[in-house]
Parts: structure tokens; C-alpha cells; sequence
């Protein structure tokens, strides 16, 4: 029998959800990369990226791509997707809903300028929302999409640890979840030091694992060429 809990589910999915993954997808992962783009970083992954024909959408900090604006272009010439991950990376669930709503629109037309090209996604920072900032955020006219496999590349690991934890999980269609920087007090908190990460390297390296497994990484729109987005009712504060 179905439980009420369920049917709930799975009424408010297609409103509340948020995107976590691709399906059918039988060969590939939605690569995205948070917190650049990043002088240093970002300029370095792009190559590693062009190397293996791979593509990714990457989730910006406004307050960055203002001070960055050559080297956003840079990523989208490269055929790589950009998408919102915030006016700075303050929780949002620190803001009221309206409050929420009008930040996020008012990121979204100022990517949209800076990038010349439209915005379709949303990641809250830290994956942080409640289900009135999904309604806030959508109504601001972009979805919040999620991650099922994170590559650990925020925490102080040996990149053999950060592989094994952050592909456990992943396979045809996940949405992997990296880095192209490391957001601070110029971003509007204070996360401690940043780890120790070789951010080039641990790309290749976690393209080379999806290789293995007969998988390659392509940006969301791209994926999407090939299903359609799925989507779980995900919030925490
Ligand atoms: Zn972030």
C-alpha cells in the first residue's frame, strides 16, 4: 500500500524538487563545478577539461564574475555552461523569502549581462534551502539543482580518499559536484583555511575514474540533450 507520506512526495516533486540527476543516461555524468570562477583555478581546469572533450556547468558567485568577467567568458567560449550559485555565498536560509526571491533575481539579470547568455539553474550554497526558498528561487525563474556525488574537495583528504568517498555513489547520470575555488570572507563568510587540493589535478584524475567506468562528463544542458532532470524533495537549513 502507498503510504500518505509518499503520495505527498510525490505530488510536490515537480513543484518543490530539486534537480539531483539525469535520466535515462547510459553513459554519462553532469560534471558542475562550484565557488569561481577563481583566477588560478578556474584557468587551470579548463584545459584539463578541453583535454578529454568534457564539459561542465559551472555554478558562479556574482560577486567573483563581476571582479572576473574576462575569465567567465573564457569558460563559456570553451563550450562550458554557467549557472547561478548566488550574489555571494551567504546561506540563504539567513534570508526571508522575499528576501531570497529578490537576491536571486537580481543575481540572475546581472549573470545574465555579465555572461550575455540566459541562466536556467540555481545552487544554494552549501545546498542549504527551505521549501519556501525553492518557491522563492523558482519564481525568480531558475531551478535549483542539487548533487548526488560530491568530490570532497572542501575537506582536507588525500585525493585517493576524496575519489573512493566522492565516486562511491556515482553512476550514469549523477550530478558530480567540484570546485574551481574555495569561497572566503571576500565571498561573505568565513570558512576556515582552504584545504589542501590540486584542483587540476584531482579533475583529471576524477575524469580518469568515470573513464574506467565508461562514463564521461558533460554539462547539464548537454545532458539534458539525453533525459530528463530528476528531481528529489531536498531542503535543510
Ligand atoms: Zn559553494
Amino acid at each position: 500500500m502507498t503510504s500518505p507520506r509518499r503520495v505527498a512526495a510525490h505530488l510536490l516533486t515537480p513543484l518543490l524538487g530539486s534537480g539531483v540527476a539525469v535520466a535515462p543516461h547510459g553513459d554519462a555524468v553532469v560534471l558542475t563545478f562550484d565557488d569561481g570562477p577563481t583566477p588560478g583555478e578556474t584557468d587551470r581546469i579548463l584545459p584539463v577539461l578541453a583535454d578529454r572533450g568534457a564539459t561542465a556547468t559551472f555554478f558562479v558567485l556574482v560577486n567573483r564574475a563581476r571582479r572576473e568577467p574576462a575569465l567567465l567568458r573564457e569558460v563559456l567560449a570553451a563550450g562550458h555552461e554557467v549557472a547561478l550559485h548566488g550574489p555571494d555565498h551567504r546561506r540563504i536560509t539567513g534570508f526571508r523569502a522575499d528576501q531570497v526571491g529578490r537576491r536571486t533575481r537580481g543575481a540572475t539579470r546581472e549573470l545574465e549581462d555579465l555572461a550575455g547568455v540566459g541562466v536556467r539553474w540555481f545552487r544554494p550554497p552549501y545546498g542549504r534551502q527551505r521549501m519556501s526558498d525553492v518557491l522563492a528561487v523558482r519564481a525568480g525563474g531558475v531551478v535549483p539543482v542539487l548533487w548526488e556525488a560530491g568530490m570532497y574537495d572542501w575537506a582536507d583528504l588525500p585525493d585517493d580518499e576524496r575519489l573512493e568517498k566522492g565516486l562511491g555513489e556515482a553512476g550514469p547520470g549523477s550530478v558530480v559536484l567540484m570546485h574551481d575555488g574555495f569561497a572566503g570572507p571576500d565571498d561573505g563568510v568565513d570558512d576556515g583555511p582552504e584545504p589542501e587540493v590540486d584542483r587540476p589535478l584531482l579533475v583529471s584524475r576524477t575524469l580518469d575514474r568515470l573513464a574506467d567506468r565508461g562514463l564521461s562528463a558533460h554539462s547539464l544542458r548537454a545532458g539534458l540533450t539525453r533525459g530528463d532532470l530528476v528531481k528529489r524533495l531536498r531542503f535543510g537549513r
